[in-house]
């Protein structure tokens, strides 16, 4: 379960040896093995889990997903970009809701060791030391723009319209219903997981991770 949500359900004997959901592969990767010398493929998850009281729009997990669905034309962005991307994120969502200082919330959720007054120093701490696409810089621009005018919701929106998927909750095709998670039917056990990646127009999850890891 995440988020009060149960991402997947089945036999556990096929929860242990064919994870189908993200949050299982993670949750597996992180049970310790009796060898200390055996190799680990052990899956970083990123930040800490949202406030319940204030999920995330779209799939519960998909503010640390490690396989959490990208559009096509960001599909090989850098990994450490694509975190800063989701991080930034969710600083402006905390800014919606901010009922204390920003330097407070953001230290306390992301554990980060910044000042954090504006959102241009926001954008350096996430961002400085890494090699930024054009576009992509061209966008986040515009999003800190937006964020520095207080006008966190424009911010969001444009980077939806960017990075946006159906994990967020955004609709490929581009309509205005928001996309809600799915339970996918992932084997001959009725084994059931919460995950839009089951469909079938995206790469399997392992194959996703393990490019990503
Ligand atoms: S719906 Fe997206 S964010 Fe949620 S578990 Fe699946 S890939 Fe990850």
């Amino acid at each position: 379960m995440y988020l009060g949500n149960i991402m997947e359900i089945g036999p556990t004997e096929e929860l242990f040896t064919d994870p189908a959901n993200p949050y299982t592969h993670a949750l597996l990767s992180a049970i310790p093995k009796p060898d200390p010398t055996a190799s680990r493929d052990r899956i970083t998850l990123h930040g800490t889990p949202p406030n319940p009281r204030y999920p995330p729009t779209g799939c519960p997990f998909s503010t640390r997903c490690p396989a959490r669905i990208r559009p096509d034309e960001h599909e090989n962005l850098d990994d450490e970009v694509w975190d800063g991307i989701n991080g930034l994120r969710e600083i402006i969502r905390e800014r919606m809701r901010a009922d204390r200082s920003i330097r407070e919330r953001v230290r306390e959720r992301f554990g980060l060791e910044t000042r954090f007054a504006t959102i241009d120093e926001t954008y350096d701490e996430l961002f400085g030391d890494l090699s930024v696409p054009a576009r992509v810089e061209r966008v986040l621009a515009e999003v800190t723009d937006a964020a520095g005018d207080h006008e966190e919701r424009e911010a969001l929106d444009r980077l939806n319209a960017e990075f946006g998927s159906a994990c967020d909750g955004v609709d490929p095709d581009g309509g205005d219903d928001p996309v809600e998670p799915a339970y996918y039917e992932v084997s001959d056990s009725g084994r059931l997981s919460y995950c839009h990646r089951h469909a079938d127009e995206h790469r399997e999850t392992a194959a996703v991770i393990d490019d990503r890891s």
